[in-house]
C-alpha cells in the first residue's frame, strides 16, 4: 500500500466492537482525495449496503407497513433516524415500545422485514452515504474500474440498478463498472465475498476496497495487502471482529 501521510484521527473512544476510530473531516477528504489520483487503470471496489448506501429508510418503510398492519401507532411514526444499528428491537425501543412488547413484535416482524427488505422494490428507498455518489463518479472519471460487490442477490438486480441510477452512480454495465452479486439469497454474504476474491484478483490492481463489515473488509486486506482497505464506520453485523492492522475507517465520502 502507497502510505498516505499525515492521516489524523478523531478524538473519540474507540468503537467496543471493531476497535475502529474514524478519519477526522480533514483526514478523510486527503484519503479520498489520493486514493482518486491512484485511480487510474486501477479497480476500486465498492460494498452497496452501509458503504455507499444507506439503508435505515428502507427500514422504516417496512417498520411504518408492519405497524399499519397491526395497528401500531408508535410503529406507524418510524424514521430512519430511529434505526441506528441493524436490530429492529433497538430501533422499536427508541420509538417508546416497552421492553415486554417489544419481545412479542420482533417475532412477528422478523419474517415480515424479511420478505421485504431483500426485494427489488424496497431497496429503492435507500438514500446516499454523503458524498458516494460523487467519490465514485470521480473515480470513473480518472478512468479507474468500478466494480460494487453485494451481499444482495441476483433477485435484487434490477432494483439495485434503478436505485444506483436514480442517486446519481455510475452504472453497471456501462463502461468499466460492473456490479457481483450473490447467485442465491441463501448464500452467506461471507462466503459469497470471500468467493470474489479470485474474480477481482484477474481485474486491474486493486487500488481500493470500501466495506462497512470488519469481516469483509479484514478479507480485503488479506488478499489485496497492497491496496487501500477502507472501513465505513456506519453500522455492522454486530458481530465480534476487530479490524486487522492497516485498515482505514472513514464514516462518509464527504470531499
Ligand atoms: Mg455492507
Amino acid at each position: 500500500m502507497k502510505s498516505i501521510k499525515k492521516l489524523e484521527h478523531q478524538q473519540v473512544q474507540k468503537d467496543p466492537i471493531t476497535g475502529a476510530i474514524p478519519l477526522t473531516s480533514t483526514s478523510t477528504k486527503h484519503l479520498l482525495n489520493e486514493i482518486l489520483k491512484s485511480a487510474s487503470q486501477s479497480t476500486l471496489v465498492f460494498d452497496l449496503d452501509s458503504t455507499l448506501l444507506n439503508n435505515r429508510p428502507r427500514n422504516a418503510v417496512i417498520m411504518r407497513e408492519f405497524g399499519e398492519l397491526h395497528h401500531e401507532p408508535l410503529l406507524i411514526n418510524a424514521e430512519a433516524e430511529h434505526f441506528q444499528d441493524w436490530s429492529a428491537r433497538n430501533a422499536m425501543a427508541a420509538m417508546g415500545v416497552s421492553s415486554q412488547f417489544i419481545e412479542h413484535l420482533d417475532k412477528l416482524y422478523q419474517p415480515f422485514w424479511f420478505e421485504r427488505f431483500f426485494t427489488s422494490d424496497y431497496c429503492q428507498h435507500d438514500i446516499n452515504i454523503p458524498g458516494a455518489a460523487e467519490f465514485v463518479a470521480a473515480v470513473s472519471e480518472q478512468g479507474g474500474t468500478i466494480c460494487y460487490v453485494t451481499g444482495r442477490h441476483e433477485g435484487m438486480r434490477a432494483g439495485t440498478q434503478s436505485s444506483l441510477e436514480k442517486l446519481n452512480f455510475p452504472m453497471p454495465g456501462s463502461k468499466n463498472v460492473m456490479l457481483l452479486m450473490k447467485p442465491d439469497k441463501h448464500q452467506s454474504d461471507d462466503l459469497f465475498k470471500v468467493l470474489t476474491l479470485q474474480k477481482l484478483g484477474t481485474l486491474d490492481p486493486i487500488c481500493a476496497a470500501f466495506d462497512n463489515e470488519p469481516t469483509h473488509i479484514n478479507s480485503y486486506r488479506t488478499a489485496f495487502p497492497n491496496a487501500n482497505c477502507v472501513h465505513l464506520l456506519t453500522d455492522h453485523s454486530m458481530r465480534e471482529v476487530k479490524l486487522l492492522n492497516g485498515i482505514i475507517s472513514i464514516q462518509n465520502f464527504i470531499r
